[in-house]
């Protein structure tokens, strides 16, 4: 068996029996994948700091039966501010819970791991208003869908093709809809079909100057539907957002 250098987000960490802890992390050379660090919680590690949830490490993994091991970490980047704002904290777990469900496990993902790292700096360099508000939110589940495969239609309608204005959104069929081709669909206000394109079309750091926005919320309602299609599942680390918010 051949150990693997590989360059991943601590996405999170629980604890595995007295002194080690498990880690899931995103790596850019083999997608999601778990690993243990062992004696991580003993006050004499050498690991220290550096697996803390959301920092990137470079780290060497040894493969075993169903896990990796960690056996050598280096901090590429800690990012500090997110610790401390709660509600930059609260979008990187989305975030971050976000590509762990978009990733199949042990695959190569250059491009979500960019991604990813991009969306934890752009957080940490200071994340505008509530989570669920901010374009910056919405734009990185956004384009996680996107690199995942999972773009919705939003140049025209996705039941009949036309360019006519859309009053709904399906994340059945993957996009807006007419007045025409509406069924039991969500519907959606101008200001949302407008906060989603905005999210695709710009980078980042550019949502990340945007000021926090009710049509911001209602797209980003529409983009975790479509995100839920799509992989069954709902991100956690968002209704908790909700309910605390
Ligand atoms: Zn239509």
């Amino acid at each position: 068996m051949r150990s693997e250098k590989v360059r991943a987000v601590v996405l999170s960490s629980f604890p595995l029996g007295e002194a080690d802890r498990i880690l899931r992390l995103f790596t850019r050379e083999l997608g999601r994948v778990d690993a243990v660090a062992k004696g991580v919680r003993k006050t004499t590690s050498r690991w220290g700091g550096r697996l803390e949830p959301f920092n990137v490490c470079d780290l060497v993994l040894y493969p075993g039966r169903s896990l990796y091991t960690v056996t050598q970490a280096q901090l590429v980047d800690v990012f500090l501010r997110l610790r401390e704002d709660r509600e930059a904290l609260t979008a990187a777990a989305v975030v971050c819970e976000a590509a762990a469900g978009l990733a199949p496990e042990r695959e190569p993902e250059e491009r979500i791991f960019a991604l990813l790292r991009n969306a934890l700096k752009e957080l940490d360099a200071g994340l505008r208003g509530p989570a669920v508000r901010a374009p910056l939110v919405l734009g990185a589940l956004l384009k996680l869908l996107y690199e995942a495969g999972y773009m919705p239609v939003l140049d025209h309608c996705v039941g009949c093709g036309e360019g006519a204005r859309a009053i709904g959104f399906s994340a059945e069929r993957g996009g807006l809809v007419c007045a025409g081709c509406l069924q039991d669909d969500v519907p959606i206000t101008p200001e949302a079909v407008a906060a989603l394109r905005e999210a695709l079309a710009r980078p980042l750091a550019e949502l990340r100057a945007e000021e926090p926005s009710a049509a911001a919320e209602e797209a980003l309602r529409d983009v975790h539907n479509l995100y839920g299609y799509h992989t069954g599942a709902r991100l956690r680390s968002l209704r908790f957002a909700r309910a605390a918010g």
